[in-house]
């Protein structure tokens, strides 16, 4: 049986840190089993004779002399010691802001330091100390939320560990013995708690092989049930499909006119459409999509078009409002920003078929919105979701045809594994005229090269954007 009792049923684990724990999602003790470190640190266990400088290193050694502290303005202060490592070498070792270590850095004592090696002035600039001699191995680095130090975490597992007393094998032993994969016990402790480069190598090949095993399964699985599922054939006019397109403001490419085909005829037959839409950036989705919310509309079906921002979204109601214009087709914007009276009108509208195509983000859409007659779905940006969030979408649309957009280049094979239950439609093909887009790689060195190079583009009254990642989630 997996571990499912609570996480504070683990000693020192109380209400506080259980809260942590459960906003990323983990709640039981095999959560915190299935949480693996998603890097280790490899400290150069070297000697002091083999370690080059600017290596990090991770050495013990015995306190030589009373440290020093030295306090700066602000409460900053510097602690300062010398240890003896390998029982030969003298060296110093400088970390800042723990003067508190100072008492108990007693003369003799067996610490472990952590940090970076300056070979030229025989120091160690430590990040971390620990009482005690090196414990061997790779050093697992954990993806934690705030609030939760690497120390912490590590003791939490140490402690799901120890009171786990079986573990529940997911492979059948046939194929963990046909392929010599570890069993669950052995494979999640070489991921935590690796004694050896090997020893980690082993666990992660049976935790790969096991983590794709399982989504392969569920992508059959999903893809037996699509197979199963009721879809309805609509009947398109094709004349004013024709038109529509004809009196676009630009001829379609090639590629483009290849994937509306194949667009169309899913539309067109009895099955449920489940279609994963390749090209890149500027190769004219839009367009594409815009096409198959007409052909649906004009059949008397209702569209959504979901993207991931807001701002996404109302740049894609301003330019569907001018092209369905001329053919009265609704277009209506369902974002956050839609509140109270206006948003429960918007509501009744799209309930009551007064709206013909909706466009939102993803959570929006696949919130508690009803439509009188949806029958098609399209997501942009769509390699951000799993197989979860498109089960989810399709429960949503009942007997609807989706579509699934992304300008994130999947090879075909790829795309196939990770897209299994889909068919897939790529525009292979840029409009006419389009400048190829260059893309460089610049290092931190180069920053001052690429601020030198916005400036210009900027005085040239051009634009620059610059993306950050999130690093947690946040409301602002
Ligand atoms: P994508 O969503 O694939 O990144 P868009 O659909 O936003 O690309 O198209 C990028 C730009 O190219 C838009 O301004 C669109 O109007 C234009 N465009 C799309 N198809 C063509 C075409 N066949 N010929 C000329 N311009 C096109
Ligand atoms: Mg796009």
């Amino acid at each position: 049986m997996p571990n499912s009792d609570a996480l504070t049923t683990l000693r020192g684990v109380g209400p506080e840190m259980a809260k942590k724990l459960e906003t990323m999602g983990l709640e039981r003790i095999e959560d915190v089993l299935e949480h693996v470190p998603f890097r280790y640190e490899n400290y150069n266990s070297g000697t002091v004779t083999t370690a080059v400088h600017g290596d990090l290193v991770k050495w013990s050694g015995t306190v030589q002399a009373e440290p020093l502290v030295r306090y700066y303005s602000k409460g900053k202060n510097r602690l300062q010691f010398r240890l003896l490592l390998e029982e030969r070498y003298v060296v110093h070792v400088t970390m800042f802001n723990r003067a508190f270590y100072k008492d108990k850095l007693a003369l003799g004592a067996t610490v472990t330091v952590k940090g970076k090696w300056d070979m030229n002035r025989m120091t160690i600039s430590a990040t971390d100390l620990e009482f005690g001699e090196l414990a061997d191995g790779l050093q697992p680095i954990y993806s934690l939320r705030a609030g939760l130090t690497q120390k912490n975490f590590s003791r939490i597992v140490k402690l799901a560990f120890d009171q786990t007393t079986t573990f529940e094998d997911r492979l059948p032993e046939s194929i963990r013995l046909r392929y010599r994969l570890e069993d669950r016990a052995s494979m999640l402790r070489g991921m935590h708690f690796p004694d050896s480069i090997d020893m980690y190598k082993q666990a992660r090949r049976s935790y790969v092989y096991e983590e794709c095993l399982l989504y392969q399964l569920k992508l059959q699985a999903f893809r037996k049930m699509e197979r199963s599922g009721k879809g309805r054939a609509l009947t398109l006019e094709k004349t004013q499909l024709n038109e529509f397109v004809r009196r676009l403001a630009f001829p379609l490419t090639g590629a483009q006119t290849r994937v509306i085909r194949e667009i169309v005829s899913d539309i067109e037959k009895p099955e449920r459409m489940n279609r994963l839409l390749q090209g890149d950036v500027g190769s004219g989705k839009t367009v594409v999509a815009a096409i198959a919310l007409y052909a649906t509309v004009n059949a008397g079906y209702q569209g959504a078009l979901m993207v991931p921002t807001e701002i996404l979204a109302e740049q894609h109601v301003a330019s569907l409002e001018q092209l369905f214009e001329p053919y009265g087709i609704r277009v209506a914007l369902l974002t956050s920003s839609v509140k109270g009276k206006a948003r429960a009108t918007l509501l009744e509208a799209i309930k009551a078929g007064d709206v013909d195509i909706i466009v939102g983000t993803h959570a929006l859409i696949q919130g508690p919105v009803e439509f009188s007659r949806l029958h098609l779905a399209i997501t942009d940006e769509q390699h951000r979701f799993g197989v979860e969030q498109r089960k989810m979408l399709r429960d949503k649309a009942d007997l609807a045809d989706v579509l699934y957009m992304t300008a994130t280049p999947i090879p075909r094979t790829l795309a196939i594994s990770a897209f299994g239950e889909m068919d897939v439609s790529t525009i292979d093909e840029m409009p006419a005229g389009r400048k190829p887009i260059e893309t460089y790689w610049a290092k931190t060195d180069q920053i001052d090269r690429v601020h030198t190079m916005v400036e210009r583009e900027l005085s040239l009254g051009r634009q620059a954007y610059v993306i950050a990642p999130l690093i947690e989630e946040s409301d602002t």
